[in-house]
């Protein structure tokens, strides 16, 4: 079982170039690698000292992006067309951000179904792996400036909590941006590694990781035994942050000042950069003065610290409910590592360090810490660490067909042997008795891209309405790289499995050039994939739309079945020859308006079925 990178430009493995560690955070993103010569490892800066790229992305009239502190400056002016927080969406469906929904200033689609969230800016509609990509992409670029020398191989970090499914979208934007993603880690291992815990062999530690940015919490617990890190809790506040201290100053200072009303945009962000400035200043003094427009706006350490302690207190709670998972005591944490800019607040290293009752590590810049560990851990992977153990990985991605011809993957490239992974399927039919399950190996979107390695018939499942059975499919790669594909019928029990052998007859050479393919048709392939899935989308919408005219014709106006019939129409039209965007728009005409009559409906039968029932 071999690791393989490549080398984009030439298409050759080669040993010598860098590999980059990035974290691709929710607020900031940044580059780092191990410095050739001190063999230290270093974040990437600019000439005037800048490290941090802003992760959002602007798109002007013509659909051109541009991301960080220049997309910035349009987060006031232009909030429709400016993105942050892509990161929140990665992998989500639109039923998993509706509680959300306000945090976000731009169009996050919001149809009532299971699928994966889109955002339309001006008349494009984006994927989060796409708005990812742009983000990998700058930072690509950035780091290719700096290093003055091609960066095609990159190690990721993606929270501790993120899914399986969060995992592989954050993949797919690597590959999309142009990179070979070699590994995705976890902030808080990347956040030990830079730390130097896990490097000796034997080495076994229980660590605690505080991560406190600007807009999110979480606290992991991990153990590590001889290099292997196992997440045991994770825990945290998806929507808790810095943000919240800044807010929480200027409503203090607009009550002082006896300003009831909200103030108009540009003032509101006025009040927030010096209430941040305040919080900033207060990490190293007793008091801040400062102005807002004609405002005299003041604070004290012990105001500030009155102000945010309930949110101290919150992620402390967190903490003790991690251990608490983790069954585990305070005492048996051995080390104490602090992430994320807001953790500079004298407050809450304090809070963290009463709680673990042991001083916290934070001698690294809590802003890089998570990239300074990807690089670490990049640089296992080129192999410059030779004393480090590698364990073995799978070459090429593996998994099974879905809708449409495309390629859902459950196991990805470089994922640890052995290795299980299950998900669960459904049916399309009413009554359909059996399922095809085809297991794929490569990178590409589309199955017939990759290598079919097996075929098989699940049968025997007891006619039920499509969508109801219960089809897990699970892989297992075993210690001898062999892989046991089951699927099992949960509701009925049935169940059916083959063994295959993964790599059989595949050379080293063609496990590259399949990697390379994937990377230069990445932009296609995701183009294909992203049509495809619209237009699965689009048939369930016209299915469900005429089920719902066909039984409830009658309580319809003219009017809206004939605005119904000519969305429809259209729609159907555009399943044939229209572009992703073009199929989007007519899915989301035909939502806007069947959805006023769809509520009204719903609302008769449910007072119909109450009528003479008291609650
Ligand atoms: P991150 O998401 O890790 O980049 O963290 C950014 C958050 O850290 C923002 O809310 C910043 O306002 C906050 N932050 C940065 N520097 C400081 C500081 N010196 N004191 C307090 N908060 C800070």
């Amino acid at each position: 079982m071999a690791k393989i990178s490549i080398n984009i430009a030439t298409g050759s493995l080669q040993q010598q170039e860098m590999i980059v560690g990035i974290d691709l955070g929710t607020t900031n993103s940044l580059v780092a690698i191990i410095h050739p010569e001190s063999k230290k490892p270093v974040v990437l800066k600019e000439h005037d000292g800048h490290a941090l790229v802003p992760s959002v992305i602007h798109f002007d009239g013509t659909g051109t992006a541009t991301v960080g502190d220049e997309a910035k400056k349009y987060l006031i002016t232009e909030p429709h067309n400016t993105i942050f927080s892509a990161k929140r969406l990665m992998g989500k469906s639109y039923n998993d951000v509706r509680e959300h929904a306000s945090f976000f200033t731009y169009k996050v689609i919001d149809d009532n179904t299971e699928s994966l969230v889109k955002v339309q800016a001006g008349n494009k509609f984006y994927s989060p792996i796409e708005l990812s990509s742009f983000i990998l992409k700058e930072l690509k670029t950035r780091a290719e400036h700096i290093l003055k020398t091609q960066v095609t191989r990159a190690v990721i970090t993606v929270p501790a909590y993120f899914n399986d499914a969060q995992r592989q979208a954050t993949r797919d934007a690597g590959k999309l941006a142009g990179l070979d993603v070699l590994r995705i880690v976890n902030e808080p291992t990347a956040a030990s590694l830079a730390y130097g815990l896990g490097m000796d062999k034997g080495e076994v530690r229980t660590v605690a990781v505080y991560d406190l940015g600007g807009g999110t919490f979480d606290v992991s617990i991990l153990r590590i035994n001889s290099g292997i890190f196992e997440v045991l809790a994770t825990n945290g506040d998806t929507y808790l942050g810095g943000a919240d201290f800044d807010r929480a100053i200027v409503n203090y200072w607009l009550s002082k000042l006896n300003l009831n009303e909200t103030p108009a945009a540009e003032m509101a962000q006025a009040f927030r950069l010096q209430a941040e400035e305040a919080k900033k200043h207060l990490s190293v003094s007793a008091s801040f003065d400062g102005k807002v427009g004609e405002y005299p706006v003041s604070l004290s350490k012990r105001e500030f610290e009155d102000i945010i302690m309930p949110f101290v207190e919150k992620t402390i709670q967190c903490c003790t409910n991690a251990l608490s998972d983790a069954q585990l005591i305070i005492g048996d944490i051995d080390e104490v590592i602090m992430v994320g800019g807001s953790t500079r607040v004298p407050l809450v290293k304090n809070a963290v360090a009463d709680l673990f009752g042991k001083k916290v590590n934070d001698s690294l810049n809590p802003d890089e810490v998570v990239a300074l560990g990807a690089a670490v851990q990049a640089d296992i992977l080129a192999g410059n660490n030779k004393d480090f153990l590698l364990l073995d990985i799978t070459p090429l991605s593996l998994g099974i067909e879905t809708m449409g011809g495309l390629m859902d993957v459950l196991i990805p490239r470089n994922s640890k042997i052995p290795s299980k992974v299950s998900r669960q399927y459904t049916t399309q039919k009413d009554g359909q008795g059996s399922m095809r399950i085809s297991v794929y190996q490569g990178e590409r979107d589309i199955v017939k891209d990759n290598r079919k390695l097996a075929e098989f018939n699940l049968t025997g499942i007891p006619g039920m309405p499509a969508g109801l059975p219960k089809v897990e499919i699970s892989f297992l790669v075993n210690a001898d790289g062999i892989l046991i594909v089951k699927a099992k019928e949960l509701r009925s029990g049935v169940e059916q499995s083959v063994e295959v052998k993964p790599q059989y007859g595949l050379s080293d050479e063609e496990v590259e050039k399949m990697l390379l393919d994937s990377i230069t048709n990445a932009k296609d392939d995701m183009q294909v994939r992203a049509l495809v899935e619209a237009k699965t989308e689009a048939r369930i919408l016209l299915d469900m739309t005429n089920n719902f005219i066909g039984k409830n014709r009658e309580l319809l106006t003219i009017q809206e079945l004939e605005a119904t019939e000519n969305a429809v129409q259209r729609l159907e039209y555009l399943l044939i020859s229209g572009s992703k965007d073009e199929v989007q728009a007519a899915i989301e005409s035909l939502n806007e308006i069947s959805r006023p009559y769809a509520e009204r409906v719903m609302d008769q039968a449910i007072s119909v079925a109450m009528k003479g029932k008291k609650i």
